[in-house]
């Protein structure tokens, strides 16, 4: 299913293509301090609508992963893992119409993953 998603001032929009099923949060040291439930999705399932100026990459550590929010309104949308290239994870409170309380997220016990290389 196909799900319209954007930032919170709406400079950045984008699709994505999701059954919403895997839904995790993360307690790394970026995940806990963002503290957003994020839908786990396939990298070609990922399509940028508008905003592509308005996204900043933050990266750190290995630098492998890569974190975008939107540089107006700071709220993070997507970024693509460290773990598996080939996936990437999207703010489940970007996703319109959609209620972010009525999913379960798995924790993934991304701390111990942080410090590793
Ligand atoms: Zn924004």
């Amino acid at each position: 299913m196909k799900h319209k998603c954007s930032c919170h001032c709406k400079s950045v929009e984008f699709e994505i293509e999701s059954d919403l099923e895997n839904i995790r949060q993360c307690n790394c040291s970026i995940c806990i301090r963002r503290n957003a439930k994020m839908v786990i999705i396939a990298k070609e399932n990922f399509k940028l609508l508008k905003g592509e100026d308005h996204l900043s990459l933050y990266q750190f550590n290995t630098n492998v992963a890569k974190h975008f929010f939107c540089k107006k309104c700071g709220i993070y949308t997507h970024h693509n893992t460290r773990s598996d290239e080939t996936k990437m994870g999207v703010n489940l409170g970007c996703i319109d119409e959609i209620d972010p309380f009525s999913f379960e997220a798995a924790r993934v016990d991304g701390k111990k993953l942080t410090y590793t290389k």
